[in-house]
């Protein structure tokens, strides 16, 4: 095995390493960014609906144990993690969001940071990421210091007269914030009906890749090693800080020293990388005195519906522009808030024919054009038994079971007396239940007081004073909007804390 060194080692390259990656990049530290997956290349089967969703030729093929036996989690390894999968769909999480919100199933705990701590990173955030929207029309909206950097992207005439009835309905749609360059402009991003789930053949999502890694890696100072997995990070006698991460690369097993570690694996991977790398300072895993770690894993309650109309034909190519947040505080009649209503790419034939394969192409291709796509996402509540373990193998095992149903039914009702009125014959529900990782977040929760979290409100770990974990782990609840511009907007709060107390 042999030995090198950087000043600091990012492990990951999605949301949180990415950005990271970007905003220490004009330090003078000499970084190195460690990606287990190599970039997505940019070939026609990024288009292509059977590729992706029947082939999975994007999805890690790993094996993850839950319950019930093995499963292949809905994750990406790549350059760029699951931002080169995402519909760039990029909210802040509503202001109410960092109090305690009392659910139907229990308490949503308070953030340690208010929203105005946050708000300027945010603002940051969206201009990193080129996000489209428009304040004001969503009633949840919270306050901001600067307008969106992009007008929102326009509705299509489908979805313009989809809202006009939402609004007849008492309703408040609003533009959903998204994250796509130069849409409609030539040479710009063409508003497909491949964006969510599907990678951007012409590089004009905004996603981790695009808007942070690839100009980071254009400096001098930082180094991205692809294909290349870190396996435990090594510490000192006392465990006090981290001397070095062990990385296997094409084959070889590399030791790298830094003198400062970021984790940034996604909220699974980073905590099967502490609890991989127990040692006698930290038996029980690395930073992991509160015995916190891997616990209270979120991931939302999520359903796909969509509004069947036999003699409408939806003409609509990019349907993926409004959202409803009239539940979100609130449920009609309830106290207790129930989540998010957004409308979502179109399906496609094949990804309707994996769940019943038996039903011929040609009648979900027939069935998917007369229907209208909708996500509906409520918040799931932390808990001490949903929770990441590693076996004595390394193997990620992966306990969860749903809780805040109750909330998530409602919501679903209301969605579908919302179609209804819209005039569907039929709704359509499909989820992916516990499998769907691809909101997963919670597992290493930051806080102030080292018993009850694992990392400080920096997402340094409490335990251990040169590391830090910055991607979804940090999440101490999971409110019910994406969570990818809350993971770039603390990544890029967490640069400026490595900049001030390290760098300086
Ligand atoms: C299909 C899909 C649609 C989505 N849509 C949205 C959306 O519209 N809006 C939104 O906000 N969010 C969306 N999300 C969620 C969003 O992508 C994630 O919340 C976000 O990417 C998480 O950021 P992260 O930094 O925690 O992890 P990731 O972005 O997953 O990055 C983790 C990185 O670490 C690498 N890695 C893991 N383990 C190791 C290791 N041991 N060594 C080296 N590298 C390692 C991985 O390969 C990966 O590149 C979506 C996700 C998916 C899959
Ligand atoms: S062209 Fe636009 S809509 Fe299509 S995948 Fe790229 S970013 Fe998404």
């Amino acid at each position: 095995m042999h030995t090198e060194r950087f000043d600091i080692i990012i492990i990951g390259s999605g949301a949180g390493g990415g950005t990271l990656a970007y905003a220490l990049g004009g330090t003078p530290a000499r970084i190195l960014v460690v990606e287990r997956g190599e970039p997505v290349p940019q070939e026609a089967e990024n288009w292509d609906p059977a590729a992706v969703w029947k082939h999975l030729r994007y999805r890690t093929d790993e094996r993850w144990l839950d319950e019930r036996g093995e499963f292949t989690p809905y994750t990406h390894y790549c350059v760029g993690g699951n931002t080169k999968f995402w519909g760039s769909v990029l909210y802040r999480l509503r202001r109410e969001d960092f109090g305690e919100i009392a659910h139907v199933d229990g308490v949503s705990p308070a953030w340690p940071i208010s929203y105005e701590t946050l708000e300027p990173y945010y603002a940051r955030a969206e201009r990193l990421y080129q996000v489209h929207g428009r304040h004001g029309d969503d009633p949840t909206d919270p306050p901001r210091s600067t307008p969106f950097p992009h007008p929102p992207v326009p509705h299509a005439e489908g979805m313009a007269a989809i809202v006009d009835r939402l609004r007849g309905f008492g309703l408040h749609p609003s533009p959903l914030p998204l994250g796509v360059i130069d849409p409609g402009v030539p040479g710009g991003c063409v508003l497909c009906n491949t964006c969510n789930s599907f990678p951007c053949r012409l590089h004009k999502k905004s996603d981790a890749e695009v808007c942070c890694v690839e100009p980071a890696v254009a400096r001098p100072n930082v180094t991205m090693w692809t294909g290349a997995t870190a396996r435990r990070l090594l510490t000192d006698g006392p465990g006090r800080s981290v001397t070095a991460v062990e990385i296997e690369r094409r084959g070889e097993v590399v030791r790298v020293e830094a003198s400062l570690v970021v984790v940034a694996c996604g909220a699974v991977n980073s905590a099967a990388l502490l609890l991989r790398s127990a040692n006698g300072a930290h038996p029980d895993g690395l930073a992991n005195s509160s015995g916190l770690v891997g616990t209270r894993y979120m991931a939302h309650l999520a359903t796909m519906m969509q509004g069947f109309h036999p003699f409408e034909k939806n003409e609509t190519v990019f349907q993926k522009t409004v959202a409803i947040n009239d539940y979100y505080l609130a449920g009609p009649g309830m106290p207790y808030p129930l989540g998010q209503i957004q409308s979502q790419g179109r399906t496609h034939g094949v990804m309707a024919q994996i769940v019943v394969p038996w039903i011929p192409l040609w009648a979900y291709e027939a069935w998917v054009a007369r229907g209208v796509d909708w996500l509906v996402m409520t918040e799931d509540l932390p808990r001490p038994d949903n929770r990441v373990t590693v076996g004595a193998d390394g193997r990620i095992r992966l306990q969860y079971r749903p809780n805040n149903v109750q909330a998530h039914r409602q919501l679903v009702a209301e969605a579908m007396r919302v179609l209804k009125r819209l005039g569907a014959w039929i709704v359509i529900k499909h989820s992916h239940k516990n499998k769907n990782t691809t909101h997963q977040c919670g597992t290493l929760c930051f806080g102030t007081d080292p018993r009850t979290s694992v990392l400080d409100t920096f997402c340094r770990t409490h335990d251990i004073d040169n590391l830090f974990v910055v991607d979804a782990s940090f999440f101490p609840s999971s409110a019910a909007v994406n969570p990818g511009l809350t993971i770039a907007a603390q990544a890029l709060r967490a640069a400026d804390h490595i900049i001030d107390t390290h760098l300086s």
